[in-house]
């Protein structure tokens, strides 16, 4: 996501990031008007990810080469305008593969690994092109694919027909080809909810994802949790059973019934009359706070 001038700009990744968190996308949103919040730099894992995904997409560049493909390479460090000129004299052209492909429409851009040229025609002439992505995984994952479907639409913007199919070359260089007409609805349904977000966002609030240890907004919601003594602090608590003990009333980790080891070790019993053991049922999950905070059981 970027600003220029009035505009917001968003690329294929925006909307792969939205589907896993859509606060990460409103504090992307609040940092580009402004706010004082600092993303945090990328893990050293992934960094590492990201060496070992370049170093696929230069084998997958390699294959291409051996095979004696006629490959057109786009300069990312260009200026992304001068980027999308050079893709679609290289599309006019006509070569085999275009290489980090520049591709833009509305207010979407970003780079495609590879376009390939099939025998399908099209506005360019007796051919058209299809997008391939090289990605670091043994099957599809669905993210990859919505950002494959948004490429592959900009891409239709210029050679005026849609692709049929999108590609993918997994980390053990098996090829899947997928055809674009089953993802698509989806895809372009959650590009639709990501403009209508950027255009008027709702209030969101962070929830933790898969995601959070790789997102570049894990410290600031860190501090979120750790300020508000959220329950999202409890390790291995699933979304449900937090939002069961928040409709209970249970908002903040001080508030969460203890676990009856904890209970004991602070001296209750059953046969005390220390006061009623608090009744967890309601909320269907205890917290324990005796190891330090960080287990929630059922
Ligand atoms: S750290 Fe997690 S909850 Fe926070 S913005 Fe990132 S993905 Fe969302």
């Amino acid at each position: 996501m970027q600003r220029r001038g009035e505009a917001i700009v968003l690329s294929p990744s925006d909307l792969m990031r939205f589907q896993d968190c859509v606060h990460a996308t409103m504090l992307h949103l609040r940092y580009l008007n402004g706010e004082p919040l600092a993303p945090a730099e990328d893990t050293a894992s992934a960094r590492l990810m990201q060496v070992k995904g370049d170093s696929h997409e230069l084998a997958f560049l390699q294959t291409l080469r051996d095979a004696h493909k006629s490959i057109r390479t786009i300069d990312k460090e260009m200026a992304f305008q001068d980027a999308i000129e050079a893709t679609r004299a290289a599309l006019m052209e006509g070569s085999d593969y275009i290489y980090q492909a520049a591709l833009s429409g509305g207010r979407w851009g970003g780079f495609a690994d590879f376009v390939e040229r099939i025998d399908r025609p099209s506005r360019l002439g007796a051919f058209s092109y299809e997008v391939i992505d090289t990605k670091l995984k043994r099957s599809p994952d669905p993210k990859h694919v919505l950002q494959l479907v948004l490429y592959s639409d900009l891409l239709s913007e210029v050679q005026g027909v849609e692709p049929e199919h999108i590609h993918i070359v997994l980390v053990d260089r098996q090829r899947v080809t997928l055809r674009l007409g089953d993802y698509a609805s989806y895809a372009r349904h959650l590009r639709k909810r990501l403009e209508e977000f950027v255009a008027k966002p709702d209030p969101t609030r962070p929830e933790p994802v898969a995601g959070c240890d790789f997102c570049r907004w894990r410290e600031h919601c860190r501090r979120e949790w750790d300020a508000t003594d959220s329950l999202c602090m409890v390790a291995g608590i699933r979304k449900d059973q937090r939002l069961k003990l928040e409709a209970a009333g249970v908002k903040t980790l001080a508030a969460a019934p203890p676990c009856v080891t904890c209970l004991q070790r602070s001296g209750w019993s059953s046969r005390d009359r220390l006061g009623p053991m608090p009744n967890p049922s309601s909320a269907a999950i205890v917290v324990c706070h005796g190891r330090s905070r960080t287990t929630a059981l059922s």
